[in-house]
């Protein structure tokens, strides 16, 4: 087996290496590797999570080794769809550089201007950006790009995604011809293929097996689900989450829940905090703080459930990753593998569940083609009746001076009488059609004390760049999350779910009409004869 010492590495590389404990090169670090010392292109077509960023970081600081920067003009360039992506090559960069003298600066958006710049004056051996933020600078003529001699583009097919390709046609057109160029893409979609072809020069192609199409550590299944009426959809489906994320709390320390769209990642985090479980959202329209806030938060395993889109966490480092719900089906096949390979990472257990609407089922079959397997049909956890447990509409859009009352009058009804409602709903209930097929394990559901554990490796985030045209505006309920350290935004820190059900005491409830629904009444029932 190939070993990082027969790679022809720098001696101050391969001691770095050697000190962030990795002893053989995985298969894309042994294939780009080398031709990459040998001054080649190469075309790596591999996702995050194969090792990817340390095939492209190692081979150029041992080709920078020599010589030196010159004031605003970089000697190589790593091209990143998103903030995330790219602080995160800028973290393995340091790491990797450790031994070096080199110099790196990052130019992503929400960080100033003018400390971009500085760096960029003293001159730079490595410049790490995303490409908007990119050609701003170049724009306002503080770049030049004729003394890039490898050029990286990480990501591409998230680049395409994401409208980028333009963008990374001019910067290769802004680098000098005789340049090298490393190439990374998950997927080869025929934008990608004509990039290559025009820009790279006989590459060495290196294609990694997608590890989580096959990954056997992964749990996977999905709940069919249909709602009640079309107007309770939302909550009904993210009250079945909470079911499911409850159903898996024995081995669930922390989850990501990836939506479709912009605005359910933003309903979905709201109502998961206002039901007492430790959610964040990260998108796009989220501004910078909030995003690197929310993400430092889920590696140090304070937040335990980050709600994302696709591009937001693409690409993002999280080792320990028990659990991946998709509260939606994507409709890109491929983001499904993106996705549930966010847990089971490093021969990790891990699980990935996902809720199918029935508009969604043809995406369902286009991921089942895709992953060439039948993904198990999962029960309902409890096939409780969701609209007894689901957020009345009302709720969804009370404001933050009513919200937190309404919270608790519906916390009280919640926890005290679940079980009865469940019972009555059958006739309610959204009852997520089960197909009692090849039946994915799902434990019985204590409540989701989502534990930390989680011990992460990279970096923040996130991009002002557009995110993938399906994902649509947030709406104004969006726009009413709350800021991070107003209002709920601090459940977590005041103890989440834990407090909020110390919070819900019973309370004599007058005036409730003659319409009180019999399962409410009988509550109030028992309590007087109490
Ligand atoms: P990446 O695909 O670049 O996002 O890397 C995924 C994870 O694998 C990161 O946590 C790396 O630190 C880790 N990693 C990279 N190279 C190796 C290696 N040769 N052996 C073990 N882990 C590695």
């Amino acid at each position: 087996m190939t070993q990082f010492s027969d790679l022809n590495l720098d001696p101050k590389v391969l001691k770095a290496v050697s000190e962030a404990g990795y002893e053989t090169p995985t298969p894309i670090q042994a294939g780009a590797i080398p031709p990459a010392l040998e001054g080649r292109d190469v075309l790596g077509i591999a996702q995050t999570g194969t090792g990817k960023t340390a095939s492209f970081t190692l081979p150029m600081i041992t080709l920078l080794g020599r010589g030196r920067a010159r004031a605003r003009m970089p000697r190589s360039l790593v091209l990143c769809p998103t903030r995330e992506l790219a602080a995160q090559v800028a973290e393995n960069f340091d790491t990797y550089a450790k031994h070096t003298k080199l110099t790196k600066a990052l130019l992503i958006g929400g960080v100033s201007f003018k400390e971009q710049d500085a760096l960029i004056d003293k001159g730079v051996d490595v410049l790490i950006a995303t490409p908007g933020r990119l050609l701003d600078h170049f724009e306002r003529g503080k770049l030049l790009l004729t003394g890039v001699q490898i050029m990286v583009v990480d990501e591409a097919d998230r680049m395409l995604d994401m409208g980028f390709i333009p963008d990374i046609e001019r910067i290769f057109g802004l680098t000098p011809f005789t340049r090298q160029t490393l190439f990374f893409s998950a997927t080869m979609a025929p934008e990608i293929e004509r990039i290559t072809n025009t820009f790279l020069s006989n590459p060495e192609k290196i294609e990694v097996a997608r590890a989580a199409t096959t990954g056997e550590n992964i749990k996977q299944g999905v709940v069919m689900f249909r709602p009640s009426r079309k107007d309770r959809e939302g909550s009904e489906k993210r009250a079945l989450l909470r079911r499911l994320i409850d159903a898996e709390a024995e081995t669930c320390t922390n989850a990501i829940i990836f939506c479709n769209r912009k605005m359910d990642v933003d309903a979905v985090a709201k109502s998961l905090k206002k039901h007492g479980y430790d959610a964040e959202p990260i998108h796009g329209d989220l501004d910078q703080s909030q995003r690197t806030r929310t993400l430092d938060g889920f590696r140090a395993g304070e937040v335990k459930i980050l709600v994302a889109s696709d591009v937001a966490a693409r690409g993002l480092d999280v080792p320990a990753v028990s659990h991946v719900f998709n509260f939606d089906v994507p409709s890109h096949a491929e983001d499904y593998v993106h996705r549930i390979g966010r847990t089971g990472r490093a021969g990790r257990k891990g699980s990935a569940i996902m809720i199918c609407n029935p508009r969604d089922e043809k995406n369902l079959e286009d991921v089942e083609r895709l992953v060439q397997n039948t993904i198990p049909r999962l029960d309902d956890p409890k096939g409780t009746t969701a609209a007894a447990s689901a957020e009345s509409p009302v709720a969804e859009t009370a404001t933050e001076e009513e919200r937190p009352r309404r919270t608790r009058t519906r916390s009280r009804s919640r926890s005290r009488d679940e079980a009865k409602a469940e019972e009555k709903s059958a006739t309610v209930e959204p009852k997520a059609e089960v197909k009692p097929e090849p039946k994915a394990e799902s434990t019985p559901a204590p409540k989701p004390e989502v534990k930390a554990e989680p011990k992460v490796e990279a970096a923040p985030e996130p991009k002002a760049a557009p995110e993938p045209k399906a994902e649509t505006k947030p709406t104004a309920e969006v726009a009413s999350e709350p800021k991070r350290g107003e209002g709920r935004g601090n459940d977590r820190n005041r103890g989440g779910r834990d407090r909020r059900r110390n919070d819900t005491r019973d309370e004599d409830v007058v005036g409730m009409g003659e319409d009180t629904p019999a399962f409410i009444a009988k509550s109030f029932e028992e309590r007087r004869a109490s």
